[in-house]
């Protein structure tokens, strides 16, 4: 991977820093009740038991070499944490009935629907830039899929006990990650970000021992599809090219049909699979989000975020932000989750080579990241500027104002949100006190008025209306982000037995692009002593 230092600035990183660094090769790896909760289906309202739910098994249907079928193992007196009202409904459930105790009992993994088949699924990975050998489902484990209104969502309890697929692992997930995982999942989407969501979260008394001990907790998941860049990198260094087909062949059928058709249908999920990625990570880049650990065994099939463990959101600006403490050489920072996810590509191309069968027909699939990405940064950014057209200079405007950004450490959500309310024909004697709110982010007011001239000289020149703006700026840079330091309020309250917070937080976190005056505080710069707050792998 090329050096960090390749990548200065964002733009330079974005736009420039792929083309610039060292080339990626495909490398020929040679190797190898009681209760009657109501149900609903589309417009279709029944009534039915947690133990009735419509589970269908499309992953199941899969070889048995795909997986392990086996029980998640209960957890003692399991209790409701929270839910998410909108995941709910993503497969037709009533919110209201998820704090129920059959449905607690259900998503905690220590009762299983008649339908459902359980299991826990194989797969492989690079980590930190590795070859991990066999990981696979240690702690998840897959209940089916149910129709929603939207399609299908397979649903996957994390945290469900020990399976084959555990290593030294104790098949546990704590309530501190779970929470973090549950909110930031339905907060990604909320900002309309890809991504895997999370239906809700139960917790248990059941010790489990990480740096201190902890208590157990499990989140149900919700995805399309758990396959990951390392499935199809299992089969490959495994040598089996029959499995490595019919997964293939599965993921094209199931959730990407129109590419059955292609000339070649690999090639055609390679691109596809690499364009999403790169428009993927283009929206973390324009939200200030940081995934923290894009092994290949974390990267979709999809193109949607998954697996939320150390990630972070950007506050103080820096481009070179790592936000996982357990990477100690930034291979996860912010500006190389751009070239990373191009190298994920690279290793998915890599497992798909021998389907693909040619090696220039797999380098042109890989080459649309750039583009893709490119474009989607450029989409995303003139929105967060609230700019109309694009200009030759937009560019240049966009990389001084992450410059000053970098070297005034201003914070990245409060910037874009508080860029939304300048105006532009200021008197020039009132101008300090208009921009006062987004100019006191920055140590340096004389640097932050020369780039505001510029700015405004930028609007002036598309005419730009600043009530219009104002309401298109505000409606793509959210006002509430799931900074660190609220998480970890709503996570202490919890492992105390006060879920309010994890509540209230995620409602807020639902709206993250309206005013909500009464949550004021949730938007808020980090207190002093969020600056100690590390995240680490260890969840
Ligand atoms: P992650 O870093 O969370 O993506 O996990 C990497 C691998 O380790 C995956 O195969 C996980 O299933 C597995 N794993 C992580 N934590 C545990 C655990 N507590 N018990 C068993 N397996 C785990
Ligand atoms: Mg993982």
């Amino acid at each position: 991977m090329p050096p960090a230092q390749h990548y200065k600035t964002v733009t330079e990183c974005n736009l420039h820093g792929l083309r610039t660094g060292e080339p990626h090769r495909i490398r020929a790896c040679g190797v190898k009740s009681a209760h009657q909760p109501s149900f609903r289906q589309g417009s279709d309202i029944s009534t039915r038991t947690a133990d009735d739910l419509p589970f269908d098994n499309s992953f199941a249907g899969l070889p048995p070499a795909f997986y392990t079928r086996l029980m998640p193992t209960p957890l003692p007196a399991p209790y409701f944490v929270a839910a998410s009202a909108p995941a709910a409904r993503l497969v037709g459930l009533d919110p209201a009935d998820l704090a129920h105790e059959d449905f607690v009992a259900v998503f905690t993994g220590n009762d299983v629907p008649q339908r459902a088949q359980p299991l826990a699924a194989v797969y492989s990975g690079h980590q930190f830039g590795h070859w991990a050998g066999q990981l696979g489902d240690g702690r998840a484990i897959l209940l089916g899929d149910i129709a929603g209104p939207d399609g299908r969502m397979e649903l996957q309890l994390k945290g469900a006990g020990m399976t084959p697929y555990s290593r030294m692992g104790d098949g546990r997930a704590v309530l501190r990650s779970s929470i973090r995982e549950f909110l930031c999942s339905e907060a990604m989407a909320a900002l309309g970000i890809p991504t895997t969501r999370a239906l809700m979260v139960t917790g248990s008394n059941q010790g489990v021992i990480r740096e201190t001990m902890e208590t157990a907790a499990v989140v149900t998941r919700m995805a399309p599809s758990f396959v990951r860049f390392g499935s199809f990198e299992h089969w490959r260094y495994n040598n089996k090219p029959e499995e490595l087909r019919t997964l293939a062949d599965y993921v094209i059928e199931t959730f990407y049909p129109a590419l059955a058709d292609a000339p070649n249908p690999y090639v055609a999920l390679l691109e596809e699979v690499t364009r999403r990625t790169a428009r993927m990570i283009a929206h973390w880049q324009a939200v200030g989000f940081m995934h923290g650990v894009m092994n290949t065994d974390n990267m979709s099939i999809l193109g949607i975020t998954l697996d939320y463990g150390p990630f972070g959101f950007m506050e103080a600006f820096d481009v070179d932000h790592i936000c996982n403490h357990t990477d100690q050489g930034g291979r996860y920072s912010y500006a190389n989750q751009v070239p990373v996810g191009h190298w994920n590509c690279y290793a998915l191309a890599n497992a798909l080579l021998p389907l693909i069968g040619d090696q220039e027909a797999a380098q042109a699939a890989l080459d649309v990241y750039i583009d893709a990405y490119g474009e989607k940064f450029d989409e995303l950014l003139h929105a967060k500027l609230g700019l109309k057209s694009t200009q030759e200079n937009d560019r240049a405007l966009a990389d001084d104002m992450f410059k000053l950004m970098q070297a005034n450490h201003v914070d990245f959500t409060l910037f874009f949100r508080r860029l939304g309310e300048l105006e532009v024909d200021v008197p020039h004697a009132q101008r300090d006190e208009a921009d006062a709110p987004l100019r006191d982010l920055f140590l340096d007011r004389a640097a932050f008025d020369a780039w505001a001239a510029q700015y405004r000289d930028r609007l002036r020149l598309e005419g730009s209306v600043d009530a219009a703006r104002r309401v298109a700026m505000h409606a793509v840079n959210p006002k509430y982000v799931l900074r660190n330091y609220l998480a970890q309020v709503a996570i202490e309250k919890a492992q105390n037995g006060d879920f309010d917070e994890v509540r209230r937080l995620l409602a807020v976190l639902e709206r993250p692009f309206d005013d909500q005056p009464e949550h004021d505080s949730y938007a808020a710069l980090p207190p002093d002593w969020a600056s100690h707050l590390e995240v680490s792998c260890s969840s």
